[in-house]
């Protein structure tokens, strides 16, 4: 069992409001914190939408989830936020300015018993930890969207982090349901988007390229590995508009041509995904 119990989410946008949901849905004591009332009152929206989404997809969701909104304490104060707290997880966007700016603040607020959680997706530790005035008490949490579901948390430590504090902190995500995925040092893209982003990237060249097609490619991953879905599929769960994001801002020209293809086939056609009911596959 872990010793945290009083959890602090920073910023209740897409990952903070799940991080926050999924943590009291577990019986954690938790507050979420974001930079401004109105900012506050969409992070309650969120909850209030989460209840529905943990309601339709969990057997106990039902019984459990309507009341969940009401046991998150909610504030736009920093300090009331952090009193007391075991653990902060911080989910505010992702700019290294905006999350070292956000540390130097808490830094000053927060006991110095307080662990510090990142859920950055691209940032590693080392780059924030001056930031946080405590390297040993500071790591990174990585949560997937729709925690409830893909529900792996990689614990990454920085290069200062005791080793006390990793394992407390993958205590507690496996207290809050989440299966934890430790790594031993930090590593741009964890373990999951290591993997993942060459596969993605091979497919894209190979459909690009035209040496194959998107089902070919697809049928090719499944029968060969075993595994249940081709990158393509995996790129629809994903999301063609963030698949678009990422390859457009890379100058590498095989990115380039991947990005405007997808534009002009996919996007510009509302073909974004699962989400839409149709990327590069139909659903429903
Ligand atoms: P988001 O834009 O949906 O939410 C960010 C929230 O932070 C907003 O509510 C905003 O009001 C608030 N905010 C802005 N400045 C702040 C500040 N100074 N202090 C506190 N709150 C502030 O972003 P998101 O998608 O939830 O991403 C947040 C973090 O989670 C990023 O580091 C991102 O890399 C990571 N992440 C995102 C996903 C994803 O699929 N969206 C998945 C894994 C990890």
């Amino acid at each position: 069992m872990s010793s945290i119990d009083n959890v602090v989410v920073l910023g209740m946008g897409v990952l903070g409001s799940q991080i926050a949901f999924q943590s009291a849905y577990f019986g954690k004591e938790v507050t979420a914190y974001d930079i401004s009332d109105e900012a506050v009152a969409a992070g309650r929206e969120r909850f209030a939408t989460l209840a529905t989404r943990y309601a339709q997809d969990l057997t106990d969701g039902e019984e459990k989830a309507g009341g969940v909104p009401d046991l998150i304490r909610t504030t736009s104060d920093l300090a009331e936020a952090v009193r007391g707290a075991d653990l902060v997880i911080e989910a505010v966007p992702e700019a290294l300015e905006i999350k070292q700016a956000t540390y130097r603040k808490l830094a000053e607020v927060a006991d110095a018993g307080t662990v510090f959680a990142t859920n950055s997706s691209t940032l590693l530790p080392s780059d924030i930890s001056p930031s946080t005035g405590r390297p040993e008490r500071f790591l990174a949490l990585h949560f997937a969207n729709e925690i409830w579901l893909h529900n792996t948390a990689e614990v990454m430590p920085g290069p200062g982090t005791d080793a006390s504090v990793v394992e407390e902190v993958t205590a507690f995500a496996e207290e809050i349901g989440m299966v934890p995925i430790v790594l031993r040092r930090e590593k741009s893209g964890y373990v999951l988007n290591s993997l993942l982003v060459p596969l993605l990237d091979a497919a894209a060249e190979l459909w690009v390229g035209d040496y194959a097609d998107i089902e070919t490619v697809d049928k090719t991953w499944r029968l060969g590995t075993g595994a249940p879905a081709g990158p393509f599929q995996i790129y629809d769960v994903v999301g063609l508009t963030t698949a678009y994001n990422i390859a457009s801002a890379n100058p590498d020209p095989g990115h380039q041509a991947f990005a405007a293809r997808l534009k002009a086939e996919y996007i510009d056609q509302g073909k974004l995904g699962v989400a839409t009911g149709e990327g590069f596959y139909k659903y429903g």
